[in-house]
This record gives C-alpha cells, sequence and structure tokens, in this order.
C-alpha cells in the first residue's frame, strides 16, 4: 500500500509535525477565534457594578464568512475553550509547517 504517512522520504522533522498533528488531532477541542476579556454593567440597579464594580466577562470573538460573531463563554466553560482556541492554534501552525515542506517538495520536484 502507498502509505503517504510511512513515505521513507519524510525527513524526520516532517514525522514530527505529523505525529504530533495525529496525537492534537484525536480527542480534543478545536476552536477558532480570539478570547477577549470586557467589563460591563449588568443593568441591575442593586447590583455591584451599578456601584462602579463592573463584571468581566470573557468573550469568543471570530470572524465567520467575513463577519465577525461574538459568544461569551460562561465560567464553567473557561479552561476547556480556552484549551481549545489553543489546540487550534496549534494544529493550524503544524498544518502550516507541513504545507511548506509540502511546497518545498513541489517547487523542487521531489515526489
Ligand atoms: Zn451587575
Amino acid at each position: 500500500m502507498d502509505d503517504i504517512f510511512s513515505r521513507p522520504k519524510l525527513s524526520a522533522a516532517e514525522r514530527n509535525f505529523r505525529s504530533r498533528i495525529a496525537q492534537l488531532a484525536s480527542g480534543r477541542w478545536f476552536l477558532r477565534g480570539t478570547l477577549s476579556h470586557r467589563s460591563g454593567k449588568c443593568g441591575k440597579p442593586n447590583c455591584r457594578c451599578a456601584r462602579g464594580e463592573l463584571h468581566s466577562s470573557l468573550y469568543l470573538v471570530q470572524s465567520q464568512q467575513g463577519k465577525p460573531r461574538q459568544i461569551c463563554v460562561p465560567q464553567a466553560w473557561q479552561a476547556r475553550v480556552r484549551q481549545a482556541v489553543h489546540d487550534y492554534q496549534q494544529m493550524q501552525h503544524l498544518i502550516e509547517e507541513v504545507s511548506e515542506l509540502e511546497w518545498k517538495r513541489l517547487r523542487e520536484r521531489k515526489p
């Protein structure tokens, strides 16, 4: 079988990128976007925020088909969402590295 993953021409660097992609791909959540902290008032007149102690909220912001959108991340989800955003960026970085190696292979016409 002509399995590209076991192709002997892969460099050690490329095998390393590919194995990290495989590890990352299994059992992780991925979220594209950036996290942004905002502080504001909830609107309740008796709340501490009305006296100047603003609430801090975490938002996930992303561009979807050219339009920006955002979603508030509840406290209970923050660790998971932070991890998913981090893993997405990590995956994107690894795929970019593999793409760059493939670009060089194409340029040099080395199969
Ligand atoms: Zn409030």
